[in-house]
C-alpha cells in the first residue's frame, strides 16, 4: 500500500469526492471513506486489493488498459465510465492523475471520481421533456405563436404556418401585428396590456393571413416568467373559428329571412282578406241592386243610393290598396319617382283639411287645424304630400273613438316645415313605435282585426317624406295620445316641372274618398 504523508492523508480522507490510488493498473492503494461508501463496503475490503473485488472481467480489462496507458505516458486523463455496483449501473466521471517519483517515473495514480448517475438521469429527463414538448408544439392542431415581451415573434409552429400562410423563417423577429387586421391593432394592444396585468387572457380577434385574407381566431394568451417573475415570453394559442362565425352569421341571416318570410305570409293573408272584403261587398250590393231593379218601381229608385255608395267606396278601397301596393313595390325596386315643384304647402294642406272636414264631422271627431304660417312655398310633390296627410288623418280617425280630438298643426322649426297630427286615440306602445313604419307591419297582426288596413300606409308615408329630404317622428303614450310629426325641408327648387303644371286640386275630393274608404264601413 502506498504510504501517504500525514497532511495528504487528512486531505485525502476529507475530500468531498471519491478518491483512491492505483499502485499498479489493477490494484488499489489507499481508498477514502467516500469510495468505500460508493462501493458499499469497508475501506479495508478495498485497500491493497485487486479491482476484481468490485469489477467484472470485462470492466477489469477496460480499467487495466486505461491505467496502463497513464503509467506509460504519464499524462493526466479524464474519463466517464459505467460500472455496476450491487446490480445497479452507475456512471462515474474519473480524473486520473499520475504521480511521478524522483526518477520521473509514474509510481502511482491518484483517482478523483464523481458519481454522475443522478445528474445524467436529470439531464436525460430534461432532454426527453424538451423533445416531447417540442413535438407537441410543432404538431399541435392549434397555432402557437411565441413572442418576446415587445411582442416580436420568436417562434411559431406548423399550424400557425398553415393558418396564417407565413413560413416560420419569414415571421421571426417581425411584430405580432403582422397577423392582426389593421382595425384590430388597438384591440390587440389592450389584450396584451390585460395579459400583462394578469387579467383576461381570452379574446376573439380579426386576423390577417399572408395573402391578405381575413380570418377570425380565438386566442388564449399566457406569460412565461423566470424565477424572478420577469416576463420571458408570451405564448399565444389560436384556433381559426372563421367557419364557425360564418356558419353563425348564415344561421342568423336564415332566421332573419325566415322571420321576413313569415311576415310576408302574414301580409298576404291580410291582403287576401283586404281584397276579398270589398269585393264581397261590391258583389252583394250588385246582387241586391239586381234583385231590387227587377222588383221595384221607379219611385223607389233613390233607395238604391246606399248600394251604389257601397260599390263606389269598396271600389275605392281596392284602388287604394292596389295603388299603395304598386308604389311600395316601386319604392323597393327604386323606380318610384316624385314630381317636385315649388308649392305653397300651407295652402295645399288647408285644402286637404277642407275636403276632409265633412268626413271628420260625420265621424264625430273633434278636429282642429292650427297654422302659425299663412303661406310657405317649398319644393314638394303635391300629389304625394296630400297622400301623406290623408293617410295620417285617416289613421287618426281609425284609431280614435267618437268625441276624440284630432289636432293638425303647421309651424316652422329652424329649416323645417313641421306638420304634426296629434290624436287622443288608443296610442301606440313603446315597443311598437319603430315597427309600425316597417312594411307589412300592423300592431294587431291577428286575422280577425277590429280595424281594416294592410300595414303599408305608414311605410309609404315614411318613404315619401324621406324622398322629400324630410323625416317623420312619432311620440305617443299608450292609451293617451299619438303624435306623428312630418318635417319637410323649407326650401325651393329652381324650375317648375311639367308634372307640377299638370297638378289639379279638383281631383282632391276623389283622393279623400280613396284614402278614407277603409273607414267608411259601407
Ligand atoms: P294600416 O293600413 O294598417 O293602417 P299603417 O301603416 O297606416 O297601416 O299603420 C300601421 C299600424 O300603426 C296600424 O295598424 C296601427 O296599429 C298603428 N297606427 C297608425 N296610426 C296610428 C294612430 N294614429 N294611433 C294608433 N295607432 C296607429
Amino acid at each position: 500500500m502506498q504510504k501517504l504523508a500525514p497532511d495528504f492523508d487528512f486531505l485525502f480522507n476529507n475530500l468531498n469526492k471519491i478518491a483512491y490510488i492505483f499502485k499498479d493498473p489493477t490494484h488499489f492503494g489507499s481508498v477514502n471513506q467516500k469510495m468505500a461508501d460508493f462501493c458499499s463496503c469497508k475501506v479495508s475490503e478495498l485497500e491493497g486489493k485487486s479491482v476484481s473485488v468490485i469489477l467484472d472481467q470485462k470492466e477489469i480489462e477496460t480499467v487495466k488498459r486505461f491505467n496502463q496507458n497513464i503509467f506509460n505516458e504519464g499524462l493526466r486523463k479524464k474519463a466517464e465510465m459505467e460500472i455496476e455496483i450491487n446490480k445497479k449501473l452507475h456512471t462515474i466521471e474519473v480524473d486520473t492523475i499520475p504521480h511521478h517519483n524522483n526518477q520521473g517515473k509514474v509510481d502511482y495514480l491518484l483517482c478523483l471520481a464523481e458519481d454522475i448517475t443522478a445528474e445524467l438521469e436529470k439531464e436525460k429527463r430534461f432532454y426527453r421533456n424538451k423533445k416531447r414538448y417540442r413535438s407537441i408544439f410543432k404538431k399541435a392542431p392549434l397555432a402557437f405563436v411565441v413572442s418576446d415581451r415587445e411582442t416580436n415573434i420568436i417562434d411559431w409552429n406548423d399550424k400557425a404556418e398553415d393558418i396564417f400562410g407565413w413560413k416560420k423563417e419569414e415571421v421571426i423577429n417581425k411584430n405580432f401585428n403582422l397577423i392582426v387586421a389593421e382595425d384590430s391593432y388597438s384591440e390587440i394592444t389592450e389584450v396584451i396590456e390585460n395579459v400583462f396585468e394578469g387579467k383576461k387572457s381570452y379574446n376573439i380577434n380579426k386576423n390577417i393571413a399572408k395573402d391578405g385574407s381575413e380570418l377570425y381566431c380565438e386566442w388564449n394568451t399566457a406569460l412565461i416568467r423566470d424565477k424572478n417573475d420577469k416576463i420571458l415570453e408570451i405564448i399565444s394559442i389560436a384556433q381559426d373559428i372563421s367557419e364557425k362565425i360564418e356558419t353563425k352569421r348564415r344561421i342568423e341571416n336564415q332566421k332573419e329571412e325566415l322571420k321576413y318570410s313569415e311576415l310576408r305570409t302574414q301580409f298576404f293573408a291580410n291582403i287576401s282578406h283586404e281584397l276579398k272584403t270589398p269585393l264581397n261587398l261590391i258583389f252583394s250590393s250588385l246582387q241586391l241592386l239586381d234583385y231590387k231593379l227587377k222588383n221595384t218601381n221607379f219611385e223607389q229608385i233613390n233607395h238604391f243610393d246606399k248600394y251604389l255608395a257601397s260599390i263606389r267606396n269598396n271600389g275605392f278601397r281596392l284602388l287604394r290598396l292596389v295603388n299603395n301596393l304598386i308604389d311600395i313595390t316601386k319604392i323597393d325596386v327604386n323606380t318610384f319617382q316624385l314630381h317636385r315643384a315649388n308649392f305653397d304647402v300651407i295652402e295645399l294642406i288647408r285644402s286637404v283639411v277642407t275636403s276632409t272636414r265633412d268626413y271628420l264631422e260625420a265621424k264625430n271627431r273633434n278636429f282642429r287645424f292650427e297654422s302659425s304660417l299663412d303661406s310657405e312655398v317649398i319644393a314638394c310633390d303635391p300629389f304625394n304630400i296630400e297622400r301623406v296627410i290623408l293617410n295620417l288623418i285617416s289613421n287618426a280617425v281609425k284609431f280614435t273613438a267618437e268625441g276624440d280630438e284630432i289636432l293638425l298643426r303647421i309651424e316652422k322649426e329652424k329649416e323645417w316645415i313641421k306638420i304634426s297630427l296629434r290624436d287622443t286615440g288608443i296610442g301606440i306602445k313603446k315597443e311598437n313605435q319603430d315597427i309600425i313604419f316597417e312594411q307589412f307591419r300592423q300592431v294587431d297582426q291577428s286575422f280577425n282585426k277590429k280595424r281594416e288596413g294592410s300595414g303599408i300606409g305608414l311605410s309609404l308615408v315614411k318613404s315619401i317624406v324621406e324622398m322629400h329630404g324630410g323625416k317623420i317622428e312619432l311620440d305617443s303614450i299608450y292609451g293617451v295620445y299619438s303624435r306623428f310629426s312630418v318635417y319637410l325641408p323649407a326650401e325651393t327648387i329652381d324650375e317648375r316641372t311639367l308634372a307640377a303644371e299638370s297638378y289639379s286640386a279638383d281631383s282632391l275630393l276623389n283622393k279623400v274618398e280613396l284614402e278614407f274608404s277603409d273607414i267608411n264601413y259601407i
